[in-house]
């Protein structure tokens, strides 16, 4: 089958031909329809410090990606509940079901998981093995292009909704305009959020979050950090928003989440941090505040794929616009190019292995 490989312990990733993997009692084979790029391949692709030390020299030669859609080819003898002929996305966590948090329906964070396409092959192949408890049904109304991105959605999605799900009525501020603070700003206004305020950089990805539902996009390049905070308290009866999203992870993108959140508000810290230290007023902006802080690594399994399924079903979420471009998986070295330019015109990027569903997908773009 062929494969985007990462062979080389250096820059770039490979087309080769893989052999079609094994599957275990149980797994299955999936033959993937489409997949998502995600930032973590882009970490890998460049095989900076971060691969580096989580895959290493001696996992390679390593299938990369992780957010796919495809339909079921072949079962070990021990999957019950999975069919050849379905429908599935896959969660990429694979959890170890033994583990204290996954026994406690906090899956998300367990020791011990493997990560497809970081601690194991990838989806950016033809086919890939996959067990069986990570497995999750598409609605058969889901294209494949959305379905490969439910991954993502889902992280957007426990962003929004925190633990409690108290946002309907409510205001938010989404930090970033890549491809999850747009999703963010979608599943907000799906959800029920009636005052989204948007801090980006890039015009077109500004654009596209007010196309999603974005009430207010405020450009960190035009607003200063003081006018930034003074806008959306402004809109707010001055008392800030009642919920923050922090999803870039730099110091002036933290400073604005715990700036224009509310006093009792919440903070979802989402972004990950190159820096080793960010600094936060703790006593203004966390204890006299009262504010809640909610860390997001990855999205509440399978909470977050049962509401991502039904809000893309019921039409009720439209993220078309985020799939920027939809291109064969061998031209992967142009979507790599492409996400990591310097003026970046691209938000999510999916590939399709098969040039009939890539046709299809673009032809239901141009019909819609
Ligand atoms: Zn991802």
């Amino acid at each position: 089958m062929k494969a985007i490989v990462k062979t080389q312990p250096s820059k770039g990733a490979e087309l080769k031909d893989m052999p079609i993997p094994e599957i275990a009692d149980d797994e299955v084979l999936v033959k993937v329809k489409a997949v998502g790029v995600c930032g973590t391949d882009i970490h890998i692709y460049n095989w900076d410090q971060w691969s580096q030390n989580r895959i290493g020299e001696k996992k390679l030669p390593q299938i990369l990606g992780h957010e796919m859609s495809g339909i079921v080819e072949k079962v070990g003898p021990s999957v019950k509940g999975v069919k050849v002929g379905d429908y599935v996305s896959a969660e990429t966590h694979i959890y170890f079901p033994k583990d204290l948090n996954a026994m406690l329906e906090q899956k998300h964070i367990g020791e011990g998981m493997e990560i497809l396409g970081v601690d194991r092959h990838g989806v950016f192949a033809e086919y890939v093995n996959i067990p069986e408890r990570v497995l999750w049904h598409n609605d058969k109304s889901i294209p494949y292009e959305l379905a490969a991105i439910q991954e993502p959605l889902g992280n957007a999605c426990y962003a929004v909704l925190g633990e409690d799900c108290n946002i309907a009525g409510k205001s938010m501020v989404i930090t970033g305009d890549g491809p999850i603070s747009l999703m963010a700003t979608a599943i907000a206004r799906a959800c029920g959020v009636t005052k989204i305020f948007l801090i980006g950089m890039s015009d077109r990805m500004m654009a596209i979050a007010k196309e999603l539902g974005a009430d207010y996009v405020l450009s960190v390049n035009q607003a200063s950090p003081a006018e930034r905070v003074k806008f959306v308290k402004d809109n707010t009866y001055g008392a800030g928003a009642d919920i923050a999203l922090e999803i870039v992870g730099n110091q002036q993108s933290v400073s604005d989440a715990f700036k224009c959140v509310r006093k009792g508000g919440r903070v979802s810290a989402f972004g990950i941090s190159p820096q080793p230290r960010i600094e936060i007023d703790y006593d203004n902006d966390i204890v006299f505040k009262g504010v809640q802080i909610h860390g997001i690594s990855g999205r509440k399994i399978f909470d977050t794929w049962y509401r991502v399924r039904n809000l893309l079903a019921s039409g009720r979420l439209n993220v078309n616009s985020i799939i920027t471009d939809m291109m064969m998986l061998q031209d992967f070295d142009k979507a790599f190019d492409k996400l990591t330019a310097p003026n970046r015109t691209s938000a999510k990027i999916v590939l399709f292995p098969d040039k009939q569903d890539l046709e299809q997908a673009l032809k239901r773009r141009r019909d819609v």
